[in-house]
């Protein structure tokens, strides 16, 4: 740190994402990415010709993706946002909508750790609401429309989900409030609240290209919700990083929507992959939740979570592991292709045996 940074700055803990290792090539399996390239119209699209052109500024209202994500979810143009990522549209709601004591927020302790490293930035009076035994979201905890809502719907990393009846519950009981609910990973498994935004102005439901949709290196996410709302994370998008997407990326966003129906096979190759590996994972011991995205939240009586960890690194295969006290024992293994989960599956057998042989 230098003695310039801002006071306020000082002790901020910022974000820590997964590991992106270059030591050697490992089985990556610690940040949810698609085992899946992008689809063929995505990658004929980015052509020398298109490259070409990056001499000159993308349009800054991306309005040919806004359209095609809007025919895609059966919306108009005005009521879809897009950013450089997803996690640029939780930065924006942070920034657009929250504050100390008029407008706190109240989000899962158990969560993506992402929305209380915004909540520190920006000095916003927030709550964290611990999870049941069972790491399922009691949807009354968030009745009482005293504070924002975010929810990451399935959460993350136990993979639970909420149904879209629950999230119109906390929507409807938060009538003078913005309820965000993140979908980074509804595409596997869970139901989608985006049809909501239509009956209820306080939603913003929150997507992105990174995991159903191959492009985790394109940084491209997008949100859905009433005029206002968008009308609100447009203001700020231009108040901060007009160009904030690319053109490459922008391209490759409209084309992936023409090939959805390959997004939506691997999705359902994903699904199944993980309903397999998590019935063989309990096959070896372990407890997993009930998840609905692309990722099993796993622990085993028979290794410590960060051994085990460890354990699988250093044969090549990296898994994401939380230091925090309530979920230590846990792994969170994103879900690969079967031949990722045969290998990861195979290992752990080793790795068990062998630590059970040894005492
Ligand atoms: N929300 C959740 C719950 C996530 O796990 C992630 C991925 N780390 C994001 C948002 C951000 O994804 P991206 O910025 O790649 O769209």
């Amino acid at each position: 740190m230098s003695r310039f940074i801002n006071k306020k700055f000082q002790e901020l803990e910022a974000y820590t994402p997964g590991e992106q290792p270059t030591d050697m090539k490992y089985i990556k399996l610690n940040t949810n990415e698609s085992p899946f390239p992008p689809s063929q119209s995505v990658l004929k699209a980015i052509s020398a010709e298109e490259v070409s052109k990056l001499n000159l500024y993308p349009d800054p209202t991306g309005n040919s993706l806004k359209d095609a994500l809007a025919g895609l979810y059966g919306v108009e143009r005005k009521n879809v946002f897009i950013s450089n990522g997803s996690d640029d549209i939780l930065n924006f709601f942070f920034m657009a909508f929250c504050n100390d004591d008029e407008h706190p927020v109240k989000f899962p302790s158990i969560s993506y750790g992402f929305y209380k490293v915004y909540a520190e930035l920006y000095g916003v009076k927030y709550k964290t609401v611990d999870l049941a035994n069972d790491f399922s979201i009691n949807i009354e905890d968030y009745f009482g429309n005293d504070a924002n809502v975010v929810i990451a719907n399935p959460n993350a990393p136990t993979g639970i989900a909420l149904s879209r009846a629950d999230v119109e519950e906390i929507d409807k009981a938060n009538p003078d409030r913005v309820v965000l609910i993140d979908e980074a990973y509804v595409d596997f498994g869970a139901e989608s609240s985006v049809a909501l935004t239509k009956k209820y102005d306080n939603l913003l439901v929150v997507c992105t290209y990174s995991k159903s949709r191959s492009m985790a290196g394109a940084r491209l996410g997008f949100a859905i919700g009433n005029e206002g709302l968008i009308a609100d994370l447009e203001k700020i998008k231009y108040s901060t990083n007009p160009y904030n997407i690319n053109r490459l990326t922008m391209l490759a966003g409209i084309e992936a929507i023409k090939d959805n129906e390959y997004y939506v096979n691997n999705c359902k190759t994903v699904a199944e992959n993980r309903e397999y590996t998590q019935k063989k994972l309990v096959e070896l011991g372990f407890e997993v939740t009930p998840s609905k995205a692309n990722f099993i939240f796993a622990k085993s009586e028979r290794i410590d979570g960060e051994e085990l960890y460890l354990k699988l690194k250093a044969r090549g295969i990296l898994v994401r592991h939380f230091t925090a006290n309530a979920i230590c024992q846990y792994n969170r293994i994103t879900v690969g292709t079967r031949e990722q989960m045969d290998k990861l599956l195979d290992v752990t057998a080793d790795i068990l045996n062998e630590k059970e042989n040894s005492k």
